[in-house]
């Protein structure tokens, strides 16, 4: 049971000192996180933008295309108009022309508003690309920042994962689920030493009693209060000692 607690408590000092040395980097690594979101998004909106603009001009450049087409049909029924030897085909000529000047009626209009649409995207791609391009050089700033701090703690960094690797392979999995739940639940800390009879994480009270049965070093025993697990000074200095 001793080596049980010891692993707990080697894996307690080892993380604790990862936390440190995540502390250590501050904010950086979510800053850059979310830089690289953030300029991840208005790039894809921008792609967005540049696609409805390039998307308007053609659908536009077709309704010209089909004004032009209509206008000579007309014409060409005019033409025709002078032609024709009886009121009823004078009258179906004139309700072709009548049809094709309703289209380019609506033609006229859909362009309009395929000019707008692509008037707006390309307002907003303009306004889009400086801002971008600033998020840009500022996660590019953060990145190398957070590149020469990772590189001041990588050596220590890569011994203490290192350390923690081989003590988590000696925990069992059920052991690890507990110490990674309770850390997880309190500050990060899951093993803490009794000091002056109180518990190390909440300075709770322990019982005499429960003191004796922790220096025995024989069971799991747990702060009455914040649930952390406690370990007596012996368990400590021999955890310190095998690190
Ligand atoms: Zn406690």
């Amino acid at each position: 049971m001793e080596n049980r607690l010891r692993l707990f408590y080697s894996l307690q000092i080892v993380d604790s000192n990862l936390d440190e040395l995540q502390e250590m980097k501050g904010d950086l690594p979510q800053i850059v996180a979310e830089l690289s979101e953030t300029v991840k998004n208005k790039l894809a909106r921008k792609k967005e933008l540049e696609d409805i603009l390039k998307k308007s001009i053609v659908s536009r450049d077709q309704a010209d295309v089909d004004i032009i087409t209509l206008k000579e049909k007309i014409e060409k029924y005019k033409t025709q108009q002078f032609q024709v030897k009886t009121n009823k085909q004078y009258d179906t000529l004139a309700r072709e022309i009548d049809l094709a000047q309703e289209k380019i009626t609506k033609l006229q209009k859909d362009m309009e508003s395929l000019e707008g649409k692509a008037a707006n995207s390309k307002e907003d791609v303009e306004k889009l690309a400086p801002e971008i391009e600033t998020l840009q050089s500022d996660l590019s700033d953060r990145k190398k920042e957070l590149a020469a701090v990772n590189k001041e703690h990588e050596d220590e960094e890569l011994k203490l994962q290192h350390q923690r690797e081989k003590i988590a392979a000696r925990i069992s999995k059920a052991d690890y689920q507990m110490y990674d739940r309770i850390r997880k639940a309190k500050d990060g800390r899951a093993i803490v030493a009794v000091q002056r009879k109180s518990c190390g994480g909440c300075f709770n009270r322990v019982t005499p009693q429960r003191v004796l049965e922790l220096r025995k070093n024989a069971a799991i025993i747990t702060c009455e209060r914040c649930g952390r697990i406690l370990v007596s000074d012996e368990v400590v200095e021999s955890a310190i000692k095998s690190l």
